[in-house]
Formats: C-alpha cells, structure tokens, sequence
C-alpha cells in the first residue's frame, strides 16, 4: 500500500533510469519509453555537475520526483516534467529547446512549475489574512488550469523537504517549512492527496517544533511497544469477523502521524493517552453495498461509540474523500477507530485528483470515465473552491483552512491572453507593462482593466485583467516615476528620460548652431560643418549638439571653430556681455558726462546691464570703465562713490539687440526644455547660449543668454517663463548666480 514511502528516499541512492522505466511501465504497458529515457539524460547532462546540499549531484532531485510523481500512477508528461522541472530554472536550457526535444505539451508543464516556483512567499503579516487569502485564491486560479503543474510541484516540494536538513541555512529550513505548512500542504489536501499532505505536514512540523515532534515520536514508540498486543488480538479478531460472513476484505492498520497527534492534542486540550485514533484499521472491499454489511457486523459485534460514526460515503468530503468512519470500544473497553471503504475509494484517498488518469485504449490520459465514478472532472473540487473564494465573503472561512500568511505583498494580475504577471501591491499599469516587456513598458500610452479605460495611476487589484494600449514612441511623463513601484518600471522610466533629455539637447544645440550661422548670414547645414567637427573633435553632428545644447561648449567657441580665419563673428561677440559693447560700441550706446574718449567701457559679467536698464560706470584704473546696473551689488560694495560715473543709454541702443542673462531653476523632466526654450521664442527673445550650473535628480539650475531689446523685453521673457509649469523660478541675473532653494 504505500507506495509513495516506498520511493527510496536516502540521500545516496536515486532511482536508475531502467527502475523508473519499469515503474511506470507497472502501470502504463504503454508507456512512450523513448520519451521517459530521453528526458531522464537530458536532466542528467543539463544539470551536470551542480550539486545539492546534501552533497547529491542536483540531478538526483528531479529524478527522485518523478519517482513520487510513478508513485502516483501519473501520465508520461507528468513524469518527464518532474524530471525536467528545474532545468529552466537552473540550466541553460530554454523554452524552445524543451519544445522540440519533448513537445510543447511538456514544455508547457515544465514552464507552468518553473513559473510557480518564481512566486516569492513573503513573511506572515497576520493583520492583513484577508488580503492573503485574496492573493492565494488567484494563486490558486493560476496553478489550477493544469492540474499536473500543481502534483508535480507538490512532488518537488515533497522531495525538498525530504531532504531539507541538509540546507545549512536555519532561517531557510524554517521559511519552507513554514511555507510548506501553510501553502502547499494544504493544497494538497485540497486536491485529496491525503498521505502527501500528511507527509509535508509532518516534515514541517519536525523543523517548525522539533522538540515536540521528537516528543510525540518517543511517546509514539512506547504506545506501540504497549499496544502490540492488544492491536494485533483486535486484528485477528475482525478478520474472523469478515470470514465468517464470507466477505473479500484487505485489513490493515495505519497509525497517525507526529503532527496529526499534535493538531489533536492541541485543539482538544486533550492528552496523549486520551487521544483516540492514533491507530486506526481500514478495512478495504469490493462494493459500496459490503462496506455498509462490514458497518452492520461491527456494530452487532462491538459497542460503537455514537458520536463518531461519519458517513463519508453518502457525504463525501470536499476533496472527493469517501469512506466510513467508525469508533468501537474493543478489548479492555479500548476506543479503536476503524474505517471501511471500497478498493476505488481507497485509491482516491491515497492519490486524490491523480487517481482520475487511466490506462485506456493504449493511451494513457485523464478519463473522464473514470473519473465520473468518483466525482467527475480533476478539478471539480478545486473550482468551486476558487467560486468560493471569489465571494470574498467566504475568504475568512477559507483562511480557517489554509493559513495563507505568504502573499501578503503579492497582487496576482492577468494578461488578456490570461498569463499570470504577479506584482507587489501597489502596482500600476506601468509596472505591468514593464513585467511584461521593456518594450510595451516604454511604449505604454493607456491601460484597460477589467476591459475598461482606467487611468495609468490605478493601483492594480488582485484578479485584474490588464490590457495594455501602446503608442508608437515612448511617451514618458514626468510624474510617472513616482507612479512605479517595481525597480524594473523605475530604471526603465529613468533610462527613457535620459533618452528623452539628450534628445531635447541635441535638438537646442542645433537650433543654437542654426542661430550663430544666420547672425552671419550663412546658411547652416551639416554638411557644412564637416571641418569644425574635426577640429573640435566630434564624431557626429550630434554630439557638437549635445555640448553645445547642454552648455558644455559655448557658442563663441563653436563660431571660432567654424569661422578660424575671423577674428570674431557676430555671434562671439554677442556670446559675452562684456564684449558685446566695446571701445568704439560702447560709445555708441553710452553716453555720460565723466566718460572720455579713448576710454574702453565694459559691460559688467556680474549684471549685465542691458538697454532701459539704470546704470552706472566705474571707473577702474587699467581697465577702463565697467559698466554696471544701479542695483548691482558690486556697487554697494564699492565705498568710493567718488569713482561713480552718471552714465545713461543713447537712443540708438534702444533698437539694437543686447543679451540679457536668465537664471532659472527647472524642473529635471523631458519636455521641461523645449517649454523653455518655446517661450523664451515666442516671447521674441533669441536663446543664445544655456548654462547647466547645477543638476540635481529633481531640477536643473541654468543660465540663459537671452537677446532682448531691452530690459522691458527681457522681464516679459521672465514673466513668460515664471508662467511654465517646469520653471520653479526664474530671474535676471544679479551678481553671482546663487541656486533657488
Ligand atoms: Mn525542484
């Protein structure tokens, strides 16, 4: 009968490949053996040399599941599975490769286990059970559509905890033990798999509370030292019973686990000896009539304790269970707990939804046939399941069964296509986009969930259904960032705005070019420019655009580059405000009684002073007069005011173009600097040179050369500005430039 604790489970020994032929053939004649022997090399040779910790080679691991998976009579995909269930995972082997060596059906399976193995299992948070048992419910759904995903990923899970105190680590050895207890037992249960659940429960438990396991199994001992005896008199006896009625029947015994005693005593407040079915008879028939005729002969022979008949025949239990149940009080008025069930039922008992595969018609596959004799569909007992915990109302009475503490940070969402992207919580359509592919990430524009148009700051829900509409360039906005919780989203979106920001730079650093070329009357063009990119040592045209865009090289040095011969351009001489109005110009547009001729006059750096602006001239000697604005500090600073010189503009500089100087603090988002640049144009100012003085992740400080008319024109141009949702502040430029804060 027990078949599965059969599969040798020492650590040193593994299944050679013609026993595990042999053991699938026991039960599939058959069976595609070519297939089974080419799955068992390929995991041999694709796992090679890893080892586990036990110090086994790896690839004893997915054969030792299989053979669990034998032990349950599973179908030649299913077996094949377990022994690839870790390649992908763990080997260089992909998808496609499994496709074509073994079909896509297996290749499938292999790829559904390795996906469920990627849910991470994040720590209990008790004051959040409903969300979890929220979250288990979609995790669920998702292993649900193919049943086999989820008996071989039990297997897997059997084979590890087998050998679980082999992993060095404590607080992993107590995290799977407290997942298997949690999640995968219980899964097991669900699906009817009693003794692989009964078997995970109890390794769980033996590295949960060890000091309690080994209690009980000492106790366990001397019970069966005590009653063996008594337990083999009892056996003797109903076995005359069933002979004297002439009826065919398997009689065993099966005594209860470590953690099946331990549940008891702890929720009975009851004691060891007090506990009564630690030892339990099945006796096992030919038909459903015989195990009420078997029922009859008990209760004539023997006291039955009434409060614990159960009929689980005419009742079955959710998981497809039957059998009945009986207590008696035996020799020495000794409570003994016996349960009577068909051959067929006994098997559903042992292999739950496994038990629905067949041997038909050379094929062997799930038979509805059979399966209909005891319940029907696989899944049957799992769907309703699921219906049940989709009436969130019945989501507590769930946990009651299953502690779901693990997918408290999880929310399980959908593709269209239903594949199951999982999440942490808080996650927006972005990041599913960016779970999805990098590329849908970068050209998300909208999402529809649930089929209707949410917008991209909708926090998902477990269960959505998410579709995601892309455009054709990535479109990033600037507040997206703070809408991401997944790092994949966050690096992608940062990736994409520096995209976007070299863009922006390249395309102001040509319009720059464009500009200092027309100052010239020269028609700009890059194949014109072919020699200054040599000589200033760039490739492309676009990376004199980015330095000179992003201000890491100046118009003057650019013009002086493209024009070696001149001494200055137009533009060079617009670059600096202290040389736009020299010598000669400056006389031209100043004008004041203390100025002599042949004096050099200086536009002042610090303020640059620009027409309509009050000013003042300083007379400094070898340097000629500096001229500077009456508010400048520069000025106050300067105790000798005897130096100052009453200064003012001649008319004709009214009608010529001065640069005026604009720092402003922008925000760090593509799109901020063409808005600026826009306004600043249509303002009818000329944006001659940018300064980035200072960047930081959130906002750029720059400095803008501006030709204006005068100093009217350029404080339209800093209202305009000030008006820009990127623009966090934006003023003349006064004496040295200090950050806004
Ligand atoms: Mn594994």
């Amino acid at each position: 009968m027990n078949k599965i604790a059969n599969i040798k489970t020492e650590t040193s020994r593994h299944l050679r490949q013609y026993e595990l032929v042999d053991l699938v053939r026991e039960y599939d004649p058959s069976v595609d053996e070519n297939l089974l022997n080419k799955a068992y090399v390929y995991a041999t040779k694709a796992h090679g040399a890893q080892m586990r910790h036990s110090g086994d080679p790896y690839y004893a691991h997915p054969i030792q599941v299989a053979g669990i998976l034998a032990s349950l009579h599973l179908d030649v995909q299913s077996i094949c599975t377990g022994l690839l269930h870790d390649v992908l995972e763990d080997t260089e082997a992909t998808y496609e490769d499994i496709t074509e060596m073994f079909g896509e059906e297996i290749a499938k399976l292999v790829d559904g286990v390795t996906k469920l193995g990627q849910v991470e299992l994040s720590v209990p948070n008790p004051t959040r059970q409903r969300r979890q048992a929220e979250n288990f419910q979609k995790f669920v759904l998702a292993m649900s559509k193919d049943v086999r995903v989820l008996l071989v990923k039990l297997c897997d899970r059997l084979h590890n905890m087998r050998t679980l105190e082999h992993h060095p680590k404590a607080e992993s050895r107590e995290r799977i033990s407290r997942e298997t207890m949690d999640i995968y037992a219980p899964l097991a249960r669900r699906i009817g798999i009693d003794r692989i659940c009964s078997e995970l429960e109890d390794l769980s438990f033996k590295h949960l509370n060890s000091s309690a396991y080994e209690s009980i199994t000492r106790r366990l001992e001397d019970w069966r030292a005590n009653q063996k005896a008594a337990i083999s008199q009892m056996s003797v006896a109903l076995r005359d019973l069933t002979d004297e009625q002439g009826i065919a029947a398997q009689i065993y015994g099966r005594e209860k686990r470590a953690y099946a005693i331990w549940r008891k005593l702890q929720r009975q407040g009851i004691s060891f000896e007090d506990v009564a079915d630690i030892y339990a008879f099945r006796i096992i028939v030919d038909d459903r009539a015989t195990c009420y005729r078997v029922l009859g002969m008990l209760h004539t022979n023997f006291r039955c304790v009434p409060a614990r008949f159960r009929d689980f025949i005419s009742v079955p239990k959710p998981n497809g269970y039957q059998s009945l149940h009986t207590t008696i009080l035996g020799p020495e008025n000794r409570r003994l707990e016996i349960q009577i069930r068909t051959a067929r039922m006994e098997d559903v008992a042992e292999r739950g939804v496994a038990a629905h595969w067949a041997y038909k018609n050379e094929s062997y596959a799930y038979d509805p046939e059979k399966a209909q004799e005891s319940g029907g569909d696989p899944l049957r007992r799992i769907r309703p399941l699921v219906e049940m915990m989709e009436q969130s109302g019945d989501a507590d009475e769930f946990l009651e069964h299953a502690k779901l503490e693990m997918f408290a940070d999880q929310v399980f969402t959908f593709t269209p296509k239903g594949e199951l992207i999982s999440l942490p919580r808080g996650a927006t359509p972005i990041d599913f986009a960016y779970a999805v592919h990098t590329d849908v990430g970068d050209t998300c524009i909208g999402a529809l969930i649930n089929n209707r148009e949410r917008p991209l700051r909708t926090r998902l829900q477990n269960g959505d259904v998410v579709k995601i509409i892309r455009g054709g360039e990535p479109e990033p906005q600037p507040d997206w960032e703070n809408m991401v919780v997944t790092g994949r989203a966050r690096s992608s979106l940062r990736r994409l705005t520096r995209d976007k920001e070299v863009q922006e730079f390249v395309r102001i650093g040509a319009m720059l070019a464009d500009h200092a070329f027309a100052r010239e009357d020269k028609d700009f063009s890059e194949s014109s420019i072919g020699d200054t990119l040599k000589r200033l040592g760039f490739k492309e045209p676009e990376e004199l655009y980015h330095a000179l865009g992003k201000g890491d090289m100046s118009i003057k040095h650019f013009m002086k580059a493209a024009f070696p011969g001149r001494e200055s351009t137009k533009a060079m001489e617009d670059y600096a405000n202290r040389e736009f109005i020299t010598d000669s110009t400056a006389k031209l547009y100043v004008k004041g009684d203390g100025l002599t001729a042949g004096v050099s006059m200086h536009l002042s750096d610090c303020c640059s002073p620009i027409p309509g602006d009050r000013i003042v001239g300083l007379q400094r000697p070898g340097k000629g007069v500096i001229i500077h604005t009456i508010d400048c500090d520069v000025l106050a600073s300067s105790d000798a005011s005897s130096d100052w010189l009453d200064i003012g503009w001649r008319r004709a500089a009214q009608h010529a173009m001065s640069t005026g100087r604009v720092t402003a603090t922008v925000e760090h988002v593509p799109g901020a600097l063409a808005d600026v640049t826009k306004i600043i144009g249509e303002a009818g100012g000329n944006l001659i040179n940018i300064t980035t003085v200072q960047r930081s992740p959130t906002f750029f400080d720059m400095i803008f050369d501006v030709e204006v008319t005068d100093n009217r024109h350029l404080m339209q141009i800093i209202a305009a500005l000030r008006t820009s949702a990127y623009v966090v502040a934006a003023q003349r430029m006064m004496g040295e430039f200090v950050p806004a804060q």
